[in-house]
């Protein structure tokens, strides 16, 4: 029997969702690089996360805001941001306390500890050199009129109901769900309401969807197109080969943070990911 070490790569759903370019794989999550600066919308939706989780365990609002605070005040920003500014941290997150200080949704209890942030570790995929392990971390876990899982969205939507819908079909949560049912906390597939926090110029809004379902077929199709995507990875990763997709480099979200990057000749590469990028170890359970 072989005494190798087996070397390990974590998978998210959001390299699952970058995975059509691999070369974004490996500059994201093998090499584990990331901005210097850090995007200002992430960045204060971090900290509202931080601030809520905080807040739900511990029920102590000064805290969970110095706890945000704290974290926000960290970090380097590439830019400012008119409304996502610490007041505002502190402004929305006393916000949140006031409209869920009497919440219909009941964390899940077991042996004295709430269903709150909760990390998941799960072997996923294997080849003789490679285990991969699929991870995340889940907000909360309870009940909202009926059994699910609850995520936290902060976004700049106008309009709520329509931003919701996009969560119908959404490879974060179904993945959420097929852990839950995986790891035999439920034995069917939960559905997810989502916990959203609208910051917009018009004003600040809380909205809370109403439960939704997802199909076991569809998340059975989902997850089997997730271990192909998987394999695929974990291949580029073997064959030390991670190609670049310039189709993929603008989407619904942006244009991809390595685009200069990828655009240079492979001499002034390695300089400039020293020079504008930090590495760390990439681990989707600890944001
Ligand atoms: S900039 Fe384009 S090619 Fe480069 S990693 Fe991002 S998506 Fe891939």
């Amino acid at each position: 029997m072989s005494t190798e070490k087996k070397n390990i790569l974590r998978i998210d759903a959001s390299t699952l969702q970058v995975s059509d370019c691999a070369r974004q794989v490996y500059l994201q999550n093998i090499q584990g690089y990331q901005p210097k600066r850090g995007n200002v919308n992430l960045v204060w939706g971090n900290a509202i996360h931080k601030g809520i989780a905080h807040w739900v365990l511990t029920r102590d609002k000064d805290t969970a805001i110095q706890r945000a605070l704290d974290y926000y005040e960290k970090q380097e920003l590439t830019y400012t941001h008119p409304v996502k500014d610490e007041i505002s941290v502190e402004y929305v997150l006393n916000k949140y306390f006031i409209a869920y200080k009497e919440d219909s949704f009941a964390p899940l209890e077991a042996n004295g500890k709430l269903a709150i942030e909760l990390p998941f570790k799960i072997p996923f995929y294997a080849t003789p050199k490679t285990d991969v392990i699929l991870c995340g971390m889940m907000d909360a876990i309870g009940t909202e009129s009926k059994p699910c899982f609850k995520d936290i969205k902060t976004s700049s939507s106008y309009n709520p109901n329509k931003y919701f819908t996009t969560y119908e079909n959404s490879l974060q949560m179904m993945i959420y769900t097929w852990v839950i049912k995986h790891l035999g906390i439920y034995n069917y597939y939960l559905p997810v309401v989502i916990d959203g926090i609208f910051c917009s110029k018009s004003g600040i809004k809380m909205q809370r969807s109403a439960p939704i379902d997802y199909s076991p077929l569809v998340i059975d199709r989902m997850m089997d197109w997730a271990r192909k995507r998987v394999a695929y990875i974990t291949q580029c990763y073997e064959t030390n080969d991670y190609p670049y997709n310039f189709s993929r480099c603008k989407h619904e979200y942006g244009t991809c943070t390595f685009i200069d990057h990828c655009k240079m000749q492979d001499a002034y590469q390695e300089q400039n990911l020293s020079g504008n990028f930090t590495q760390r170890t990439y681990d989707p359970t600890n944001f």
